[in-house]
């Protein structure tokens, strides 16, 4: 089967069928190849409906997932991104297509720099990815329009709403066990109040770091 012809069924049949609606999102996810985030023995496997191992016990997220967080993002085009949890760099991929500029944080150093490996072979130029502790952000260049956590969290780490710019935007799993959660909406509306929306219920790795699951 033609692996761009999948990634069309999955833009229809996992994203627009469950609701997922941002033209901006779903042209991304229509361009952004999967399959070459996916460990090469899983190729064929790239457009299933689910989240595929990625080495280290860490996984690239299920598609509609990754669509749905990003468009709960509200991104523009000239939005600057901060993602903690780089994987496979298949996110931050899909995000660089959207916003101007994307700074990524991964904690373990193997992953990190295979994603970077990967998104300089395809030419994504407007990524920045590091070797760190997300759950402390990425001080250095903030403040950021929208921060996107893809680790589980077991509350929001303050140094993620100190980082968001007022009317920004951050979207992270939260839940009081590791390995299941809900995703939070918060919005920065003054330097000091949030609005907060909870959202669907998910299961990612957890996010381990100094804010995070020690
Ligand atoms: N966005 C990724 C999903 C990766 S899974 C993708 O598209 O493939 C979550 C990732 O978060 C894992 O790679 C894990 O190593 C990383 N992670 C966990 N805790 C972290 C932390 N404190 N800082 C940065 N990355 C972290």
């Amino acid at each position: 089967m033609d692996l761009h012809t999948l990634r069309s069924d999955m833009v229809r049949d996992q994203l627009q069928r469950r609701g997922v609606k941002d033209p901006a999102v779903l042209a991304a996810m229509e361009q952004v190849p999967r399959e070459a985030f996916v460990p090469e023995r899983l190729r064929e496997m790239s457009y299933q409906d689910s989240p595929l191992p990625i080495g280290e016990g860490q996984t690239i997220s299920q598609p509609f997932i990754v669509a749905r967080m990003i468009e709960r993002l509200e991104l523009t085009p000239k939005d600057k991104v901060l993602e903690i949890g780089t994987g496979s760099g298949y996110g931050a991929a899909i995000l660089s297509r959207i916003a101007d500029t994307v700074y990524t944080v991964e904690r373990r150093a193997s992953l990190a720099e295979a994603a970077r490996e990967k998104l300089d072979k395809l030419g994504y130029d407007n990524i920045h990815v590091v070797v760190g502790d997300g759950s402390l952000g990425w001080p250095e260049n903030a403040p950021y329009d929208a921060i996107v956590g893809t680790a589980g969290a077991p509350k929001i780490p303050e140094p993620l709403k100190e980082q968001l710019s007022v009317g920004g935007r951050l979207v992270l799993p939260v839940g009081t066990v590791p390995e299941q959660q809900v995703l939070i909406r918060l919005r920065k509306k003054a330097e000091d109040r949030f609005e907060q929306e909870e959202m669907e219920a998910v299961r990612f790795v957890p996010l381990v770091g100094e804010a995070g699951w020690r």
